[in-house]
């Protein structure tokens, strides 16, 4: 089966989802968005009220962030694929519980094992402590990391701020986009 196909499974799996409460509270799951075949994937957080409404990924104000950085890099929503750690909107935008990412955790690899991306950007912490539980966001950002994920193999993990964070925090905007610039170097290097 080739990748675009087993996304497409996937995705309908994921929106038939019922396995936490978290759906029933909700509009619909977000799968994720972009390329099956994307050599880079990008993980977020959980969706948001936009996201929740239209079915796809960072649609809101981190979204367009997000795309302007991408720009900045020359390259397109379609070029990548963008996921989140959760697929379904948790009420009031709260964080997302410790068992709600460990049950979506298994979406999650299912999706890393069809596109097989040469590297993961994670944006945030959650996202970064599903793989670095250890890890401060605050040391690691605009830092590649090695792994190796039981079932996924050794992985490449590129480590940013949450653009929603950054986003009206003007010194930290500056550090994520001059992360985000150094995407294009990392992966040449793989
Ligand atoms: N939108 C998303 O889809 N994910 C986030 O983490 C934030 C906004």
């Amino acid at each position: 089966m080739n990748k675009i196909v087993e996304m497409k499974k996937l995705n309908k799996q994921m929106l038939a989802c019922r396995k936490c409460a978290l759906r029933a509270e909700c509009k619909q799951a977000v799968p994720g968005a972009g390329s099956a075949k994307a050599k880079i994937m990008f993980i977020g957080e959980a969706p948001g009220k936009k996201e929740d409404e239209s079915g796809v990924p960072f649609v809101g104000a981190a979204g367009k962030f997000l795309d302007e950085m991408l720009a900045i890099i020359d390259l397109k929503r379609e070029d990548v694929y963008i996921a989140n750690a959760i697929k379904c909107r948790p009420p009031h935008n709260r964080d997302p519980l410790p068992e709600e990412k460990e049950i979506c955790r298994q979406w999650l690899e299912k999706q890393i094992k069809v596109i097989q991306p040469k590297l993961i950007v994670t944006l945030g912490r959650h996202s970064m402590n599903l793989f670095f539980p250890e890890q401060k966001i605050s040391e690691v950002h605009g830092k590649a990391l090695r792994k190796e994920i039981s079932g996924l193999g050794k992985q490449v993990f590129f480590t940013l701020y949450h653009p929603a964070a950054a986003l009206y925090n003007g010194g930290m905007r500056e550090t994520l986009i001059k992360d985000f610039k150094k995407i294009p170097k990392v992966l040449e290097s793989l």
